[in-house]
């Protein structure tokens, strides 16, 4: 009866099985075993997207050596009508499809295959036939002799330690898996109504075993933090939350989130910037609920096919970013002049953007398809017209944190998010989001949260599906901040890149709206000869320049454009970067009221 009943389950499920024999050169072997079906050809694809990407990545472009063979055996005739996917030419029984994969990159999105791992974003690594997109999946990976290397997933275990399930294909794509001799540490919270939740990390790294104990001490106050402002970790699906981290120089810089897991990749370590690290980390993590459960209806169910835009990420990515460095300062592992230094530059950034006078944050939010890691060979005007939905969304966070802190006593960002969590998130049955949210239900949201619908509309009318910016300076204030320029008196051009030598300083980045060189029609590419009759043979030339100016100067600029030499007059601007300092550390003291309202926003909210 058992035996029965596992058989007939197999007949229902699509295996996978890969190896790597190989692996010095970046090879996978992987085999996809369909089950009968109708019809007379199978469609298999690679995917053309992932899970927490937004772009197209292709990655059929390193999949070749296909093959396909029937139970017997037999090989089947494959014909490939596109780049992407594949037809398996069968009479309906259980199809075998075979490729080799290359794989060299070991981050969030795609895959890295050496002889130290194999890194696995399930996008990058599995074909699968839409036909089988509700099937079970059973996946074993094959472990090469001698490598010492175990398995770290969100994928579900079984009692074999190299084979896992998944209930279907969008789990399963969601999965992301390491195999190395990685450090495993885990740790539990308590679950609400009994139970634990378990914590691990798999941190594949070549630092010490200090050095792991040392981050894990720091995550675990980050995560109570994060559960102190939902009053609950999300309910993962097998009661196991799992960090995948790769340190390594040979990995690239990159954090992914999952339901129930995280990628974070760097080149770096965690004895040169564990503090960077760990904001990837509390980035990541925050997603599990927002963004994984939290989930714009865009993006669910997740399209394997194609691009996958969200008018939303201006929140999903953006009020992560408000809140992964927040966490980190309440968790007491920064100090409030860490924390404001990196607000004052989001503010700075969203301030001073040229970029508002062309979309809004919805509008940068629908571009993530041309920059979320998404390469084209013709140069954008980017520069200007683009502002990333994480620094804008973070933005309209402090922005809206602030205000109803200002103006709802009681009533906070976190409060919001709770509420957030409650309606659109909390599931109650595993493996499903509960209710995908769209824009309009975040604004009727944050009406219903403070009672007070006309204000939600107002602030989304503005700063949402407008392009306004609150008024900082006077929201800072509040937690006795202050909002000024960093250098009133330096007299400025551009923040600029240049490569300067003798010849001139060749501008290697674009020109921005609103700052004296673009006014003088100098361009990306164009060589700066002179400035006020200088010349400009090193960077420190161009400091000394500036330094040798005041705000309101005009001096004539010489500089080679598309093979003329052109003279303009340019005229030094005030430098109008912004920074935020405690009101105490320009010796102006904060009142009560100021003090209390910082501690309320920069406290610690574990246990309560
Ligand atoms: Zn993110």
């Amino acid at each position: 009866m058992l035996f029965l009943l596992l058989a007939a389950m197999q007949a229902d499920t699509v295996r996978y099985d890969i190896r790597f024999p190989n692996a010095v050169h970046h090879e996978a072997q992987v085999t996809v075993t369909f089950p009968a079906r109708s019809g007379d050809t199978l469609a298999v694809w690679m995917s053309r997207s992932s899970p927490g990407r937004y772009a197209l990545h292709e990655f059929a472009k390193n999949v070749y050596s296909v093959s396909a063979e029937d139970l017997s055996g037999e090989a089947l005739t494959v014909v490939q009508p596109d780049p992407y996917h594949w037809l398996v030419v069968s009479e309906g029984g259980p199809v075998s499809f075979h490729y080799t994969l290359f794989g060299d990159r070991a981050d969030g999105t795609y895959a890295g295959i050496d002889l130290s791992h194999a890194h696995l974003n399930m996008p990058a690594t599995f074909a699968f036939a839409p036909a089988f997109a509700g099937t079970p999946i059973a996946i074993r990976f094959d472990i090469p002799r001698g490598s010492q290397w175990r398995v770290a997933s969100q994928l579900l275990p079984t009692g074999d330690s190299t084979r896992f399930t998944a209930p279907d294909l969008q789990y399963f794509m969601d999965s992301p898996t390491e195999l190395s001799n990685f450090t495993l540490r885990t740790w539990t919270v308590p679950k609400p109504g009994g139970g634990t939740y378990t914590y691990r990390l798999a941190l594949h790294h070549l630092g010490t075993d200090a050095e792991a104990d040392a981050y894990v001490e720091r995550m675990k106050k980050v995560v109570a933090e994060q559960i102190g402002l939902f009053g609950e970790p999300a309910p993962y699906d097998a009661g196991t939350y799992t960090f995948i981290a790769d340190y390594l120089p040979w990995a690239s810089g990159d954090g992914m989130e999952h339901r129930n897991s995280t990628v974070i990749s760097s080149s770096s370590s965690l004895a040169r910037n564990p503090m960077g690290l760990l904001s990837t980390m509390s980035h990541e993590f925050f997603h599990s609920w927002n963004m994984e459960r939290i989930r714009s209806a865009q993006i669910e169910p997740f399209d394997f096919l194609q691009a996958d835009p969200s008018d939303a990420l201006w929140f999903g990515e953006g009020f992560t970013n408000y809140f992964d460095q927040l966490f980190i300062r309440r968790a007491g592992l920064s100090a409030d002049s860490t924390y404001l230094d990196r607000l004052g530059g989001q503010v700075n950034a969203v301030v001073h953007a040229p970029a508002r006078r062309y979309r809004s944050a919805l509008g940068a939010s629908l571009e993530a398809p041309f920059v979320d890691a998404a390469t084209s060979i013709d140069p954008t005007n980017f520069g200007n017209t683009f502002l990333s939905y994480y620094t804008w969304g973070a933005g309209i966070a402090t922005g809206l944190d602030l205000t109803i802190r200002g103006r709802y006593p009681g009533k906070t960002l976190d409060g919001f998010m709770r509420v957030m969590w409650q309606r659109f998130g909390r599931n109650e049955q595993p493996f499903v989001v509960k209710q995908p949210y769209t824009v309009d239900d975040i604004q009727r949201t944050l009406g219903s949260y403070l009672g007070d619908p006309a204000f939600a509309n107002d602030f989304f009318r503005r700063y949402v599906r407008g392009s306004d910016v609150p008024d900082y300076a006077v929201l800072l204030a509040q937690a006795g901040v202050l909002l000024r320029k960093a250098r009133p008196n330096a007299a400025w051009l551009g923040d600029v890149r240049l490569d300067a030598d003798s010849s001139g300083a060749l501008v290697r980045s674009p020109a921005i709206i609103g700052t004296p060189l673009y006014d003088a029609g100098v361009e990306r590419g164009d060589r700066i000869i002179s400035i006020g009759g200088a010349p400009v043979p090193s960077d420190a030339a161009w400091e000394a320049i500036a330094a040798a100016h005041k705000p309101g100067d005009v001096v004539p600029i010489i500089f080679e454009s598309r093979g003329t030499t052109r003279t303009a007059q340019v005229a030094f601007a005030a430098d109008p970067q912004l920074e935020a300092v405690t009101f105490e550390s320009v010796g102006q003291q904060p009142t009560a009221a100021e003090m209390k309202f910082r501690m309320s926003w920069l406290g610690s909210r574990a246990g309560k």
